[in-house]
This record gives structure tokens, C-alpha cells and sequence, in this order.
């Protein structure tokens, strides 16, 4: 029986080609993708709790259900702190439109019962590591989540890594092949030091909703194709690189 040739069967880790870019990669990324979407808009609005609200119903679902449970929410209830100390069957009812109705009202609530009376509003001003600390300490909340409360509430420099985000940066070798979501969280800060933080998370979740798909990346009209390794590796007719999980 023939030896086997161990150094063509050992499957190589993909991550050993990776090296982390500089920022300066992300900056190119972010200027076409602006001629491509156009400049992202949206000032931060300072209404932390709605948008720790508004995150926990964002999940599993799309933007026009979360909304349509949110309004109902706000409409059914006049203040965060009657949700807060409403029959559970009454929330999940103001929510169901969001779908996981029954997992997100105790969730919102246990959320609210953790706040208490606190506006948040002092995390505008906390050492960034502090206030995500502090939010990530809130029952289902997670760097994502709080990421989102710091971004869209005060605009300070912390940025959500979505499926989408998670997904684009894979695929255009911001993030190490397979990298954890912390990990590219942690990394997409790094490159993103000088940019602003929210066009990197708006412009990369638009490029992962309208042109980098999931299953079926329409790379042959994508601004990026050519600084892109998982079209040059898809064209070449190669494996499909494993970064297309997300
Ligand atoms: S070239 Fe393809 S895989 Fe790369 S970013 Fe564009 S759509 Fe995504």
C-alpha cells in the first residue's frame, strides 16, 4: 500500500496567510463604498435606554418588524418604567409583531428592572471602556448591544460587529479567517482609529445587505473586487475560503 503523502493531505489553516492591514485599507474600503451608497447621515439622538430597547427587538428579525413592535411598545406604555412593571403578558403582546415576543419582553424587562431609574445619560461622559463594561454587566446584553447603545446614542467610538459586518470584514481580510466576534470587534476599532466609527458600521452592513450576500456575493459588480482575496480565491476556482460562515 502506497504511503500517504502527508504534506498533500494536511489541511492548511487559513489563518496562517492572514496579517492584520493597516488602517489605511479600511479608509480605501470606506471612500468606495461611499461613491458606491453615498455618505451615511444620523446624528446620535442621546436616548440610551430606547436604543437598548430597540437592540433586544432588533434581534432575529428585520428593521420593519423590530420597528412595528417598538411603536407599539411606545404607544401601549407612557414611560420605560411602566414597561418595567407591566404584567409580562402585556409587553410580550405590545411586541409580538418582532417575533421571540416571549424571549425579548422578559428580556426588556429584566434589562429595565437592572437600570432602575438611571437615564444612562452618564455614559456619555465615561472612560469608553467603563461604560461598555457597565452595559455589558445588564442582563443579554453583549459588546454588540452595548456597542450599539454607545454609537448611535452619543456617537462615541465603539462599533456594532453585526453578521453583516462580521461577514464583509471576513471576506475582505480585515478580520482573521474565522475570527470570534470579539476578536473582530476588537480589531475593527484598531483599523478604524481616525475614521468615523459610524460610516465604518453603516457602510459595511449596506455593502453586506445589497451586494455582499451571504450565500451568493454579486462580486462581479462590487466596487471592491479587486482588493478583495475572497473574489480573487472564488475566481481563480478555488474552495470557497471558510470566512463565509457569518
Ligand atoms: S468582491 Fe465579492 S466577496 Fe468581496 S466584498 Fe465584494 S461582494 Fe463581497
Amino acid at each position: 500500500m502506497a504511503l500517504t503523502d502527508v504534506s498533500q493531505t494536511r489541511r492548511e489553516d487559513p489563518s496562517s496567510h492572514w496579517r492584520p492591514p493597516p488602517p489605511r485599507r479600511l479608509r480605501t474600503i470606506l471612500e468606495r463604498l461611499r461613491d458606491e451608497y453615498g455618505r451615511p447621515t444620523g446624528a446620535p439622538h442621546r436616548a440610551p435606554i430606547d436604543e437598548l430597547v430597540l437592540t433586544v427587538l432588533s434581534q432575529n428579525t428585520n428593521d420593519r418588524n423590530r420597528d412595528v413592535a417598538y411603536h407599539r411598545l411606545r404607544d401601549r406604555f407612557e414611560s420605560w418604567a411602566q414597561v418595567r412593571e407591566a404584567p409580562g403578558e402585556e409587553v410580550e403582546e405590545a411586541i409580538r409583531p418582532g417575533g421571540l415576543a416571549a424571549t425579548k419582553a422578559p428580556r426588556i424587562q429584566e434589562i429595565l428592572r437592572a437600570v432602575g431609574d438611571d437615564d444612562l445619560l452618564r455614559l456619555e461622559h465615561e472612560p469608553l471602556e467603563r461604560a461598555r463594561a457597565e452595559l455589558c454587566a445588564l442582563p443579554g446584553v453583549g459588546r454588540k448591544t452595548a456597542a450599539c447603545v454607545l454609537l448611535f446614542s452619543f456617537g462615541r467610538p465603539d462599533i456594532p460587529v453585526d453578521t453583516h459586518v462580521h461577514r464583509v470584514g471576513i471576506r475582505l481580510g480585515l478580520f482573521r479567517p474565522n475570527a470570534p466576534l470579539d476578536e473582530a470587534h476588537d480589531e475593527l476599532l484598531r483599523l478604524a482609529r481616525g475614521s468615523d466609527p459610524h460610516e465604518v458600521h453603516v457602510a459595511l452592513i449596506r455593502h453586506g445587505r445589497r451586494t455582499c450576500h451571504a450565500r451568493s456575493p454579486r462580486c462581479g459588480e462590487c466596487p471592491l473586487r479587486r482588493m478583495c482575496p475572497y473574489a480573487r480565491a472564488t475566481a481563480k476556482g478555488g474552495r470557497r475560503p471558510p470566512a463565509t460562515a457569518a
